[in-house]
């Protein structure tokens, strides 16, 4: 059986933003005996879309719609996509899925799957100076300078509070398949000369308590967790899904998925084989494919283990 990607992207985040392009991934996708389940970052809020946060290739404009979606017509595949949760702009949120999905159907397109994510975060008076505040949110995960700026001025269990909160209220949106790159907090993490992480080294209790609180409300809403293995890319070395994690899911019977978060055709299923032998290790057997919007279950290839 062939393993899901659920989660690739048609194009990398560069400005000016280039096409979104669905034939190459597929092809990277079919050489790899991988599955690619397209999760394109859907548009933003209009708020966010008129600031200087959405200037990075990130979402779709209007204006790209047409194209976007020709080129799954033309190639008879499902469509998918990341949203993106922002606090207090829900509503405006479940409008931009209902026409997505309106649209999808009206030009015959099946939906593998919905992934909820979390980029942004209120921005208050205490977050002044910081750069691309213009909608009152920060884009925290953008890049480091922002997220140490951001941290800073919160503080580090701030920060957590306010990022796993947003998760909660992510998972009773009621409106996602799957919850993206629990992890992703992480992003700019690493382990310091005291060997602790830089960012969360001085508050791991908290963490281990708010991601378990995430996990739970996954498993409250029956969602889908995914590990993301991008992490495995970045200084952190791992995927955005620890191993203790993981295996809290397990015990919790959450389903995971995989997801590259590729953003360039050679980057699908990236991480994969470690990703695999990783669960494979903690007891996990199956996990999710999301085929036009069904769950399948995958088996982990075994000969990932040692
Ligand atoms: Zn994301
Ligand atoms: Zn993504």
């Amino acid at each position: 059986m062939k393993m899901y990607d659920n989660h690739t992207h048609l194009r990398q985040h560069l400005d000016p933003a280039p096409p979104h392009l669905l034939k190459p991934v597929l092809e990277s996708a079919e050489s790899k005996g991988v599955i690619a389940g397209i999760r394109e970052h859907a548009p933003l809020p209009e708020k966010l879309m008129n600031s200087r946060l959405a200037d990075f290739g990130v979402t779709i404009y209007d204006r790209e719609l047409g194209h976007f979606f020709m080129q799954f017509q033309e190639l008879d595949y499902p469509v998918g996509f990341e949203l993106d949760f922002v606090s207090g702009l829900e509503d405006e949120t479940k409008n931009i899925l209902k026409s997505l999905i309106e649209e999808s159907d009206r030009r015959g397109l099946k939906v593998s799957g919905i992934h909820g994510s979390m980029h942004f975060l209120p921005a208050g008076k205490d977050c002044d100076g910081l750069p691309g505040l213009d909608a009152g949110y920060v884009s925290w995960d953008l890049d480091e300078d922002v997220f140490r700026a951001y941290i800073e001025r919160k503080s580090p269990e701030q920060f957590l509070h306010a990022y796993f909160g947003s998760i909660l209220d992510l998972t009773k949106m009621g409106i996602y398949d799957a919850l993206s790159h629990l992890e992703l907090a992480r992003k700019f993490d690493r382990v310091g000369a005291n060997g602790k992480s830089v960012y969360f080294g001085e508050c791991e209790k908290l963490y281990d308590e708010l991601a378990r609180g995430a996990i739970e409300a996954v498993c409250e809403a029956g969602m889908v967790l995914e590990l993301n293995t991008a992490g495995l890319f970045s200084d952190l070395g791992r995927p955005y899904l620890s191993e203790a994690l993981a295996k809290y899911a397990l015990e919790l019977e959450v389903p995971i998925c995989l997801g590259s978060d590729a953003h360039r055709p050679q980057d699908i299923g990236a991480g994969f084989e470690t990703a695999e032998k990783m669960l494979a290790d903690i007891g996990v057997k199956n996990v999710i494919g999301f085929n036009k919007g069904n769950r399948e279950e995958i088996p982990i290839n075994k000969s990932n283990q040692n």
